[in-house]
C-alpha cells in the first residue's frame, strides 16, 4: 500500500519514535489498545500513517532507555495546559510538538539520542516544577515513559498523525497560536514534526540532576529497619504531606507527577540557581506500595538531599529540629495511640 511517504522519510519517522520493536499495540474499535508480540515493521509504520492501522508503541525500550517523552493531558482544558507547558519548557530548552488527542493532547519532547527514562522523568519533571513555579497553574498531565526499570514495558502511546479508531479522526498538531497546523500531504506533516527542534540528550546529562522517581530502582529508602517500636509506627501512619501541612506550611506541595514536590524547609529553595533563573521547588514527597511514604530534596545545595530517600520519623526531627531521642517522645506527645508503646 501507501506511497504516501517515502522510505528515507519512513525510516527517520522510524528512528524518531521506535523504542523497541516488540512488542507493539494496536488500538481497537472502542479505542483500547491490545499489545502484540510481533516485530513492528515500517510498513506498519506507513500504515498508521496512511490511517489504516492504528499504532501505539512503548515508551521504552527494553532496557530503560527512551527516544522520546509524552506529557499527555486529558481534562478537557489539557490542550490549554498543555500550551502553556509547552511554552514554558522550551524557554527551558525542552522543545515540544503539540498534538491535540480525544479529550485534550499530546506533547511529545524528542530526544537527540536514546536518554535513560530515569534521566529524562527527573530532567522533565524538574523543568515542569519550574515551569509552574513561575506562574503557569499545575494541571493534571501524565508522563510517559511512567517507569524506568530496565526491562519493564513502557505505557503504550499513540504514535502523532494517527486516526484514532473509536472517532475515526485524525487529531492536529497545534500551532504556537494554539490554532491546528494544516498540511498539503501527510508527508509534508511527517516531515514537518521530523525537523522540529529535539531535547540534545547530552544537554540533558550535563544540565539536569539525577533524581528520584516513584517506581524505579532509584534510591528508596528501605522499609523502616530500626528497633523502635515509636519510629516504625511514624514511618508507617505518618504522611509527610500532613507533618508538612502542619510544620511547614510554606512548602505548599503539590502533586508531580506521581509524587509531590513542594518548596524545601531545609535549606533556601527560592534562591536564585547559579544562573540567574528563578529557583524551583525540590522537596519531594512521594508514596509507593511497597516503601510506603519517603521524601527527600531533590536539590544539590541542600543536605538533605543524599539517597536514600527517607522516612516521616527523620522529616519530624528535621522539622523540629531535634534528635532521636527528643523526636520519640515529641512523637508519644502527638499521638495518642503511641502513649503506651515502648520507645
Ligand atoms: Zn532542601
Amino acid at each position: 500500500m501507501s506511497a504516501l511517504v517515502s522510505a528515507s522519510v519512513l525510516r527517520e519517522w522510524e528512528r524518531l519514535l521506535v523504542n523497541r520493536s516488540r512488542p507493539y499495540a494496536l488500538q481497537q474499535r472502542d479505542g483500547s489498545y491490545r499489545w502484540l508480540w510481533q516485530p513492528l515493521t515500517r510498513q506498519l509504520l506507513a500504515d498508521h500513517l496512511a490511517g489504516e492501522v492504528t499504532l501505539a508503541l512503548s515508551s521504552l525500550d527494553g532496557t530503560g532507555l527512551c527516544r522520546w517523552a509524552c506529557l499527555d493531558a486529558d481534562a478537557p482544558d489539557g490542550l490549554a495546559h498543555l500550551l502553556e507547558l509547552r511554552t514554558g519548557l522550551a524557554d527551558l530548552g525542552f522543545a515540544g510538538v503539540l498534538e491535540a488527542s480525544r479529550r485534550g493532547g499530546h506533547l511529545w519532547l524528542f530526544f537527540t539520542d536514546l536518554v535513560p527514562a530515569t534521566r529524562a522523568r527527573a530532567a522533565i519533571l524538574g523543568a515542569m516544577s519550574r515551569v509552574y513555579a513561575q506562574g503557569v497553574a499545575p494541571a493534571r498531565v501524565e508522563l510517559y515513559p511512567d517507569t524506568d526499570r530496565p526491562g519493564a514495558l513502557g505505557h503504550a502511546v499513540r504514535l502523532p498523525l494517527g486516526v484514532h479508531r473509536r472517532t475515526g479522526q485524525r487529531y492536529p498538531l497545534i500551532g504556537s497560536d494554539g490554532r491546528p497546523l494544516t498540511f498539503s500531504s501527510t508527508e509534508a506533516s511527517v516531515t514537518f514534526v521530523l525537523a522540529q527542534a529535539r531535547v540534545p540528550a547530552r544537554w540533558l546529562h550535563a544540565h539536569w540532576e539525577m533524581p528520584v522517581s516513584g517506581d524505579g530502582e532509584q534510591p528508596h529508602a528501605a522499609p523502616s529497619a530500626t528497633r523502635s517500636v515509636v519510629i516504625r509506627w511514624v514511618d508507617a501512619q505518618v504522611s509527610p504531606l500532613d507533618l508538612l501541612g502542619e510544620l511547614a506550611p510554606a512548602s505548599a506541595l503539590r502533586p508531580m507527577g506521581q509524587g509531590f514536590l513542594g518548596w524545601c524547609p531545609f535549606h533556601e529553595d527560592d534562591a536564585p540557581q547559579a544562573d540567574g533563573s528563578p529557583g524551583t521547588p525540590s522537596l519531594y514527597v512521594v508514596r509507593n506500595a511497597r516503601y510506603g511514604w519517603s521524601w527527600r530534596c531533590l536539590s544539590t545545595h541542600c543536605r538533605l538531599s543524599e539517597p536514600p530517600m527517607k522516612h516521616s520519623f527523620r522529616l519530624l526531627c528535621e522539622l523540629l529540629g531535634c534528635d532521636a531521642q527528643t523526636g520519640i517522645a515529641a512523637a508519644r506527645a502527638r499521638w495518642p495511640s503511641l502513649k503506651e508503646k515502648t520507645p
